[in-house]
């Protein structure tokens, strides 16, 4: 086995537990694994393992991968998420590119998606990133403006809004931590409340996926305990 497969058994194992734990059915919960800074050859070898879903924060080293990765595999063999921070000069690329994406906080951004979205594929899936803490200088929508936000994306033709994602402030503490999950997940549950058929609910990293999952998460994105640690570039690599 490759240490790559080998550690997606190890998170599956975790997942599995944390699932166990919530009495809640493994099923549910689909593990994204974050690539971000590791190769095409990384995304194979996990891909041999079971692995069909991959996410990347930074653009155009997400389209590069993506072209490397369909000269060894049908393009259709991965599902491929955006979940870095976007800017609008970069929306045609991933309208084009990918599958998912995971980090759309403003209006502007998702209409552009929805124009640029080639005809002829399926509508982009999305979620709403969701600021939880209310941090000033951090991506995403706060609370109060998300609901008016699901209602304008949910009207674009070519997008799906599937869900939340949100990224909280880490914390040792597995109740805090929780605690901050559950205020996401309250988030969801009332935008299904209003009517919105969501089923995605992102959330949980390598650090805290089993406070995610105790909390209700449906997609976890796990970076380091699937592909190990990260170069230093991932501290200041801008979208
Ligand atoms: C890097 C990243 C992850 C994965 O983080 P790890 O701590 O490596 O598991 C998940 N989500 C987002 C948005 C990220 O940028």
């Amino acid at each position: 086995m490759t240490s790559i497969a080998a550690n997606l058994q190890q998170v599956r194992e975790r997942l599995w537990r944390a699932c166990e734990a919530a009495s809640r059915d493994s099923a549910e919960v689909t593990l994204l694994a974050v690539s971000k800074t590791f190769g095409a050859d990384a995304v194979r070898q996990a891909h041999a393992a079971g692995q069909t879903a991959f996410g990347e924060n930074y653009v155009q080293e997400g389209i590069d991968k993506i072209a490397q990765v369909a000269q060894m595999l049908p393009r259709e063999a991965i599902e491929w998420h955006c979940i870095g921070p976007l800017q609008s000069n970069k929306t045609r690329l991933v309208a084009a590119q990918f599958d998912w994406v995971q980090s759309v906080d403003r209006l502007k951004i998702a209409q552009r998606l929805s124009e640029q979205r080639p005809p002829g594929l399926p509508p982009l899936n999305v979620c709403l990133q969701l600021n939880v803490d209310g941090g000033a200088n951090k991506s995403g929508v706060s609370a109060a403006e998300l609901p008016a936000l699901a209602d304008a994306v949910a009207a674009l033709p070519n997008l799906r809004l599937r869900g939340l994602m949100s990224i909280p402030e880490p914390s040792p503490d597995f109740a805090t931590q929780k605690a901050l999950f559950l205020r996401v997940r309250a988030a969801f549950e009332d935008l299904r409340a209003r009517g919105h058929a969501l089923d995605t609910l992102s959330m949980g990293m390598s650090d805290d996926l089993e406070a995610a999952v105790a909390a209700g998460a449906t997609m976890v994105r796990v970076g380091r305990a699937v592909f190990g640690h990260r170069p230093l570039k991932d501290a200041t690599a801008a979208a």
